[in-house]
């Protein structure tokens, strides 16, 4: 049976509380509003090889993405619904070659578009006509402040200065401009070389995002995990610098998981905020739940409309609300503010997403973590494994020796 928007009898009605209410009068779960904002991973293919991509380990191959049209279809009933924006996310959302195209659709349809970016295959030329086609805001991501480190992040030669240039041409079509920068312990100490970078190019946000560990930044925690010290010095860099730069730079920044005492509301928790598609069309709670094995989740492929699936799908479903939780959540006083923490994360270090995060201290696993990040982050390890579709390629002892050269100025 079909089940499109349009017999669903799925409504939109005005935003409220940051949220559209949908009523589906067929529906007997619990009514949660629609997200206001939706990530679209239009792609997985990407020049760089970050070794704490938020991408699955698993990624979608360039034959499976939605085509053209799909995308089309899905703004189209994401618009009705009353979603307000949509970020183009990947891997690298201009590696498809109608990016153009699909912001003009969002604009045709009432969305305002944010590119998420690596910058890196951005000619001036593509960026002036997404800014024609109404792209509304450009985020770009950094893995540092200077060529060595950066580029050795990355795993792209020439990346940074690429990027320097992208979010110059950005601000000279005068598009606001976000400044990402994933943080851990092999780039923490250019933090405040970083919020001078943000400042000189003249970007509106800063978001100092530590790395979140699963996919490929589990694979890679040994030689990400920050050490305490890093991550009290960094509070304290980011806290004098939000006071410094008010009115010229906001900067958003959260302690990272490891080091926390309780868990972040991951995705304003599960189901709840937040939804995102994959490139092959699969709608999903948080950009890694796919890395959660055993759960299935629905296509915007199948017979099911983007809003059924998002109110009435097992997986949306499973972790909503407070009714899942296991002790010590089901009585905590916090169940509701922190919603357990991240899934992905129970998933990942217990083997059940079912499971209190161990980021939280009241999590039998916690003290345990927290001693292995410690451990992981006095033992030096420091070569990544690059993310790419062979599975993941460990850096050579060169680059690395090359890195060290450069360092010592030889
Ligand atoms: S994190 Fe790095 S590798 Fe992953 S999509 Fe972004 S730029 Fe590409
Ligand atoms: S026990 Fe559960 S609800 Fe309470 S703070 Fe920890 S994760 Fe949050």
């Amino acid at each position: 049976m079909s089940d499109t928007l349009a017999d669903n009898k799925t409504t939109a009605a005005p935003p409220s509380d940051g949220l559209a209410v949908l009523e589906s009068r067929r529906s007997a779960a619990e009514t949660f509003g629609i997200p206001l904002a939706v990530l679209a991973e239009v792609t997985h293919r990407c020049p760089l090889q970050c070794p704490y991509c938020s991408n699955p380990v698993e990624l979608d191959r360039g034959s499976t993405e939605l085509t053209t049209d799909e995308w089309k279809k899905v703004l189209g009933e994401l618009a009705e619904l009353g979603v307000l924006q949509i970020h183009f996310s990947g891997g690298e959302p201009t590696a498809r070659k109608d990016i153009v195209e699909l912001v003009q659709h969002a604009t045709d349809v009432g969305l305002y578009s944010n590119l998420i970016t690596s910058a890196v295959l951005l000619t001036k030329d593509k960026l002036s006509a997404l800014a024609d086609a109404g792209l509304s805001h450009v985020q770009i991501s950094f893995q540092g402040n200077e060529p060595v480190v950066a580029d050795r992040v990355a795993g792209l030669k020439d990346a940074h200065r690429k990027k320097l240039e992208v979010a110059r041409w950005t601000r000279e079509l005068e598009l606001p401009l976000t400044v990402n920068a994933v943080m851990h312990r092999q780039n923490l100490h250019q933090l405040p070389n970083i919020i001078q970078m943000a400042v000189d190019l003249d970007a509106d946000r800063l978001e100092v995002a530590n790395v979140q560990y699963y996919g490929w930044a589990l694979k890679n925690r040994a030689a990400l995990m920050p050490t305490i010290e890093q991550i009290e010095e960094t509070s304290r860099i980011v806290e004098e610098a939000q006071a410094r730069l008010k009115g010229t730079l906001a900067i958003d920044y959260v302690v990272p998981d490891y080091y926390a005492l309780r868990p972040k509301k991951c995705m304003g928790g599960w189901g709840r905020q937040f939804f995102n598609i994959s490139p092959a069309g699969k709608v999903l709670p948080c950009h890694a739940a796919e890395s959660i094995t055993g759960l299935e989740f629905e296509s915007v492929r199948s017979n099911h409309s983007i809003a059924w699936i998002w109110q009435n799908s097992e997986a949306f479903n499973r972790y909503r609300g407070t009714g899942w939780m296991p002790e010590p959540c089901k009585s905590c006083e916090f169940r509701e503010v922190d919603f357990g923490g991240c899934r992905c994360q129970a998933f990942a270090l217990t083997g059940d997403a079912g499971n209190t995060d161990p980021a939280c201290s009241l999590s039998p696993r916690h003290e345990e973590i927290f001693k292995q990040a410690e451990r992981e982050a006095a033992a030096h390890q420091d070569r990544f494994i690059y993310r790419n579709f062979a599975g993941g390629t460990l850096e050579t002892d060169d680059r690395q020796d090359e890195r060290q050269d450069k360092r010592n100025g030889a």
